[in-house]
């Protein structure tokens, strides 16, 4: 199995240095994952690296914009279909795939696995060599979660899984996939032990609990910071631990 990174020019806050687009070939065949914006250079670049390969599929790992809308066209132009969650935000991949499945090129299945966390529609694609994982788990930038009880069942089920390596949506990729996982993992408990921690003396509203979650924070991370901290406490809230109050948030 041949595995080539094709890095997208659309560096930005979230997507570190750009995305990264795989080309996963295999016995003469290949998919492509995430091929990302519609840039025309990139969309060169990827068409360079399958030449002399029989293409079969796009593959989407979630619809947001820096992953998902080259991957109609281009599966379109190449006549493949694209793969993904189905339609959601936005994006409808040409055949849905969903946990469980598999997707052969070459000699090889590529098994999906359905992680939400980050997107409901967020996908990873298990191969013999590790996982590609889009945004759930990225190198050196982080990640935005709307869903934190679903994301961290999803890391857990990714230790399970103990990918020896991660081709992450953006950022290089990681040799050590079951450290990366388990500092994740780590990570995410930390700053939820914060936010309780954070309602000890009573109630607080969500400004206060991220000004002490997230101390000396920027200011242009605070918009960031709130998210998180409000997924950490919608999750707490499922599993009966905080409670909505007058102000904002209490132990219960
Ligand atoms: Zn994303």
């Amino acid at each position: 199995m041949n595995i080539t990174r094709i890095l997208a020019p659309n560096p930005g806050p979230f997507t570190g240095d750009g995305t990264n687009t795989y080309v996963v070939a295999t016995g003469g065949e290949a998919v492509i994952i995430d091929p990302g914006p519609m840039i025309d250079a990139h969309l060169a670049a990827i068409r360079e690296a399958v030449e002399g390969l029989k293409v079969v599929g796009v593959l989407v790992t979630h619809h947001h914009l820096d992953h998902a809308p080259a991957a109609n066209p281009l599966a379109g132009e190449l006549g493949v279909p694209s793969y993904g969650y189905g339609d959601y935000g936005g994006f409808q991949a040409i055949s849905a795939i969903a946990d469980g499945d598999g997707v052969r090129v070459g000699t090889e299945v590529i098994e999906v696995l359905h992680t939400p966390g980050h997107t409901a529609d967020s996908l990873c694609f298990a191969v013999s060599d590790g996982v590609f994982t889009g945004d759930t788990i990225k190198a050196g930038t982080t990640v935005v979660v709307e869903d934190m009880s679903a994301y961290m069942a999803t890391l857990d089920r990714l230790a399970a899984l103990a990918p020896t390596r991660i081709y992450p949506g953006h950022g290089d990729v990681i040799e050590d996939g079951p450290g990366v996982i388990d500092d994740y993992i780590t990570h995410r408990r930390r700053r939820e032990a914060d936010v309780v921690a954070a309602l000890a003396g009573g109630p607080r509203s969500t400004e206060d609990i991220v000004a002490s979650v997230y101390p000396g924070l920027d200011p242009a991370l605070r918009p960031l910071a709130t998210q998180s901290a409000t997924a950490h406490l919608a999750k707490l809230r499922e599993e009966s631990r905080v409670e909505r109050t007058g102000v904002g948030w209490a132990l219960r």
